[in-house]
């Protein structure tokens, strides 16, 4: 007889989107003609640019050439791809890496959700609350989050909330933690911190001998200064810290799906005897038994992004997706809502109106104005009373949204 992980059965019922899916196709089933506009899951609408998919098609078409052919390619990905990575995204910051720290993907969440697998069982995790709900689910399956309790969170897990009275900054942990998950820009709160207050959290894990597993998959929507784009602009950061990068959210690679997470040599776990071992190497064993990369055309386009052309493409289409941001940050203030976010980040954190809570909210907006948000008690109690919206539908939806919202009032 087989027995399960029962560790599955202490996650909620349904993940997040999947319940917010039932509601919409319910209501479209319910009404067919209603035009919804989704504003809800973090999906991109914006097909891949010009400069990325020439490079790959050519990419393709090497895969049907003998002399060019490309059968299973390194683990940690190409260096033409890391080479560029390095160059742009580290070299460019003063930051120093590298290519065996730098591991290509096939997404954010995929390597974020793995990455617990490489520590101890007996490891306290640390969550923002709210949080992208994949840090909590991934450390529940692997028992280190205990049952849920009556206030909405896991009894093994430290939450750090992040509320309207502490500007969604989140608190360093009253208790000792091993692992703290940061996202920033954060998803879905769109709160940054900046140099400051993220040194407190590196130095932090420094004096705890803890692991920052630092989310920067919306890096690209910084616009102000004062920002870091990488944890590793703060000193000492490559002692403690696990970033993660996509190009789901910059470039479009939703669905093309590739991504990539440094994991910097400097960065030590312990046994039980206290020896170190480098994280480095076992997030490289991990990969050469689980993982066989990502494919050579997908590369190709992904190296693609670093072209001037490819930046430059890449560029406005940020551009556009922020433009959306300000439209929504801009009508739902002057129609008397408290929203946050938008401004370095794609998402809007809107506080629903009248102490309305989040899945009311989220079924006025749906019912009222065919708009789909994201209720956001989805992302943790903290998010109780809040509803994340995206920027990344069309301006013309953005605009029409904003409009039928206005008239609810
Ligand atoms: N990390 C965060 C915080 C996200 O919000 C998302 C997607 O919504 C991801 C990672 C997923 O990235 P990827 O598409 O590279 O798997």
């Amino acid at each position: 007889m087989s027995s399960i992980n029962e560790n599955y059965l202490l996650l909620e019922s349904s993940y997040l989107f999947a319940e917010i899916d039932n509601r919409v196709t319910k209501y479209q089933n319910e009404n067919p003609d209603a035009d919804i506009i989704r504003m809800g899951i973090g999906d991109v609408t914006k097909p891949l640019p010009p400069a990325i998919i020439d490079k790959f098609k050519a990419g393709v078409d090497e895969m049907g050439q003998a002399e060019t052919f490309m059968g299973y390619g390194p683990y940690r990905g190409y260096d033409f791809l890391i080479d560029e990575i390095i160059k742009h995204d580290y070299q460019a910051r003063g930051i120093k890496l590298d290519n065996e720290e730098v591991f290509v993907s096939e997404g954010a969440k995929p390597d974020s959700g793995n990455i617990q697998e490489i520590f101890g069982a007996d490891n306290v995790v640390a969550v923002t609350d709210p949080v992208y709900p994949v840090y909590v689910e991934s450390n529940i399956m692997a028992g280190r989050g205990g049952a849920m309790g009556e206030d909405g969170k896991y009894e093994g897990l430290v939450y750090l909330p992040c509320t309207e009275e502490n500007g969604f900054v989140p608190e360093l942990p009253q208790s000792h933690v091993d692992l703290i998950y940061l996202c920033l820009p954060n998803n879905p709160t769109g709160t940054v911190l900046n140099r400051d207050e993220l040194s407190k959290w590196v130095n932090y894990a420094r004096e705890n001998k803890a692991v920052i597993l630092f989310d920067a998959a919306y890096e690209a929507y910084i616009q102000e200064d004062d920002i870091p784009h990488s944890i590793y602009e703060i000193d000492g950061a490559k002692e403690v810290a696990i970033e993660f990068k996509s190009f789901s959210k910059n470039a479009g690679f939703t669905g093309t799906r590739c991504a990539y997470t440094v994991v910097p040599k400097e960065l030590f776990g312990y046994d039980s005897k206290v020896n170190s071992h480098s994280l480095n190497d076992l997030w490289y064993r991990r990969l050469t038994t689980k993982f066989n990369g990502v494919s050579y055309p997908i590369q190709v386009a992904a190296a693609a992004i670093y072209s001037p052309q490819g930046q430059k493409e890449i560029k406005d289409i940020i551009d556009y997706y922020m433009e959306n941001a300000a439209i929504i940050r801009e009508s739902l203030t002057e129609i008397g809502l408290n929203v946050y976010g938008g401004v370095n980040s794609p998402y809007i954190w809107i506080k629903t109106p009248d102490g309305i809570d989040s899945w009311e909210f989220f079924d006025l907006l749906l019912e009222k104005a065919n708009v789909v948000g994201t209720p956001g008690v989805g992302f943790g109690p903290s998010g109780e009373g809040y509803l994340r919206l995206t920027a990344f539908n069309t301006l013309e939806n953005t605009r029409k949204a904003m409009d039928r919202i206005a008239k609810l009032q």
